[in-house]
């Protein structure tokens, strides 16, 4: 049997870890994360979600030689220029959790326009693959997952922005429906299949 192929994980978010080892799985890959080296955040001072991820994922090469994957996401509402976007884990401020992001998010739309509250918007999920710091060719897969914003939140699945999110084609919330059929449509699960197709064919299994 051939060796699993030893990849770092550029997060040390230890959630995101289960979650993409579950994703990733048709890839028998050996996924650690950072963390089992010590490896702390690196600054994102990219300007869109590509780039940071290729940031993690040199930072985490360049610490431990090894091929290595990294993701970013987040929501994009056209009407406010792409906010929350790249900030959107911080976008009401450093420590913020997703209550004071959707309030503030919600108060934006409304500064805005009335009409504008039903605006628009998208999740957005980045995964990318280095096989070192200086990979030339990366692997980037992205996927997006359209809807709208509702007017006041629904539901207590998920978390961040499912709230106020909902899918094209539904009536429910992200928040309101079930995880599993949240990770059959969502931006993540558009993106890790992708990735998954990219990777077996560059890695060849
Ligand atoms: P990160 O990619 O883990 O840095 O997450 C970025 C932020 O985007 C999260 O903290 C959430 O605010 C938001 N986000 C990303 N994906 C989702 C999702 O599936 N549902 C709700 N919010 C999300």
């Amino acid at each position: 049997m051939n060796a699993q192929k030893k990849v770092v994980l550029a997060s040390n978010n230890p959630h995101k870890l289960r979650e993409l080892r579950e994703l990733l799985k048709p890839l028998s890959l050996d996924l650690v994360s950072q963390s089992h080296w010590n490896i702390q955040s690196v600054e994102e001072t990219g300007s869109t979600f590509v780039e940071n991820s290729l940031i993690k994922a040199r930072h985490a090469s360049a610490h431990t030689g090894l091929p290595s994957i990294a993701d970013d996401s987040g929501l994009v509402v056209p009407s406010l220029n792409g906010d929350p976007g790249i900030r959107s884990a911080r976008y009401a401020g450093d420590h913020a959790d997703a209550n004071l992001n959707n309030h503030l998010l919600l108060h934006r739309l409304y500064e805005k326009n009335d009409s504008e509250r039903d605006a628009r918007a998208y999740f957005c999920a980045v995964l990318v693959y280095i096989d070192s710091v200086n990979d030339p060719m990366p692997e980037i897969s992205i996927g997006t997952w359209h809807g709208q914003i509702v007017r006041s939140s629904r539901g207590s699945n998920g978390f961040g922005y499912d709230p106020l999110f909902k899918p094209d084609g539904m009536s429910l919330t992200a928040a309101e429906l079930e995880p599993a059929t949240k990770n059959k449509q969502s931006h993540r699960a558009r993106a890790s299949q992708e990735f998954v197709e990219r990777l077996k064919t560059r890695l060849g299994n």
